[in-house]
């Protein structure tokens, strides 16, 4: 029947725990956040936080910001500051680069949520062989990593705030390396040996991430962690990303290639879509996803045919021009239809219809039903006012 699980249209996400970053939340059922980077220099304070503003004031609900020295950590002091009193707190994520601890406890107490990157934490003597590391080798390393770590991951627990595992495909440490191979599986074992570490000290506020700038080796390594994590009874948030996607058109399509799959397989809390262009470029690809995948609604969704020999109008302008007039509605769906030929089934039950009935005139649709036939010229305006006249519409 269509309602066998193979058949149903809506995504069942993957269950995860609530993981409070400032006043969102990643994982625990809530929409799947989007994230940013800026790239200013975070000593640069004033142009940081108009950074910071310009993301969030477009929907960036959590926005990352590197921090490479003690200098730059004492700057967020100042970034959180000055958003607080200029504009409003925005959630705040650090990334620390390197194993200085003292840099991430320091920034820890200005930002809501610390990156660190396990290939980062590197206590292994280097091996010549390339021999795989023992269970021995591996806890007396466990045991050096959590000794570094302790301190930031109590900082944290005690303030309520988060960390992220990110681990990145192309900087897994030799441990990992010799002993899983440069694959999925070191990647995700990797994310556990730390998660046990912050476990280990009653710390769970985690959400993880397994980058990389192949699509098949991110989709395997997320789709290794969950199945992972399921066998150990972990119900971590995932931070969804493919690093390095490059720009334009293709760095959209390979980002939603990766991002989209796993989020359709109901994996994935939070994502980056990581461009070589303004960060701000990036919101919109994010929410277009989410969007698509029915799992956030942000705009209006419109539904146009493809436009072929019976089409009754110049199709391409119109759509335009429907959509500059109707953009700023959210949550409507509105087609547009070059013809009626194959009923209007064909507009996906939009709760508006803009139809080619015959040469000169179209045909407004609310729903499956025909309300007025009026001339092509006008259609525009006249779908505004059948929006209105529903109290279906806003001012701009
Ligand atoms: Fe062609 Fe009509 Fe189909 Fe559009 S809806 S592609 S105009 S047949």
């Amino acid at each position: 029947t269509n309602s066998a699980p193979e058949f149903d249209t809506v995504i069942h996400r993957r269950k995860t725990r609530p993981v409070k970053v400032g006043d969102v939340t990643i994982g625990g059922g809530y929409p799947v956040v989007v994230q940013s980077m800026i790239n200013e220099d975070t000593l640069d304070i004033d142009g940081s936080v108009a950074a910071i503003r310009r993301l969030h004031e477009i929907g960036c609900e959590i926005v990352r910001v590197t921090v490479p020295s003690m200098a730059h950590a004492k700057a967020m002091a100042e970034i959180k500051d000055k958003l607080a009193k200029t504009y409003k707190p925005v959630p705040l994520v650090a990334d620390v680069h390197h194993n200085g601890m003292k840099i991430a406890l320091e920034v820890a107490k200005h930002v809501d949520k610390v990156r660190i990157n396990p290939g980062l934490y590197v206590f292994e003597k280097p091996k010549a062989n390339r021999t795989k590391y023992t269970q021995a080798e591996f806890d007396e390393i466990g045991e050096k990593i959590r000794e570094t770590l302790e301190p930031l991951v109590i900082s944290l627990r005690e303030q309520g705030k988060a960390m992220r595992i990110g681990v990145n495909h192309g900087s897994l440490a030799e441990r990992m390396l010799f002993t899983y191979g440069d694959t999925p599986e070191g990647m995700v074992e990797s994310a556990i040996e730390f998660i046990r570490i912050c476990e280990s000290l009653d710390f769970k506020n985690l959400v993880i991430s397994l980058k990389a700038s192949r699509v098949p080796v991110m989709l395997a390594a997320y789709r290794l962690m969950v199945k992972r994590m399921d066998e150990l009874g972990m119900d971590y948030p995932l931070h969804l990303g493919v690093t390095e996607a490059g720009d334009g058109e293709y760095g959209r399509i390979k980002s939603t290639a990766g991002i989209a799959t796993l989020l359709a397989e109901g994996i994935g809390d939070t994502i980056r879509v990581s461009l070589t262009e303004a960060p701000e470029k990036e919101i919109p690809v994010c929410y277009s996803i989410l969007q698509a995948l029915g799992l956030r609604k942000t705009m209006v969704e419109y539904v146009a045919c493809p436009s072929c020999g019976r089409t009754l109008f110049n199709l391409e302008e119109v759509l335009h021009q429907v959509r500059e007039a109707t953009k700023h509605l959210t949550g409507l769906d509105i087609a547009v239809m070059g013809c009626i030929v194959n009923g209007p089934g064909e507009m996906a039950d939009a709760d508006y219809g803009y139809v080619g009935k015959q040469a000169g005139y179209i045909a407004l649709y609310r729903g499956r039903e025909e309300i007025k036939r009026v001339p092509q010229d006008n259609g525009v305006e006249e779908l505004i006012n059948l929006i209105k006249a529903d109290g279906r519409w806003v001012d701009p």
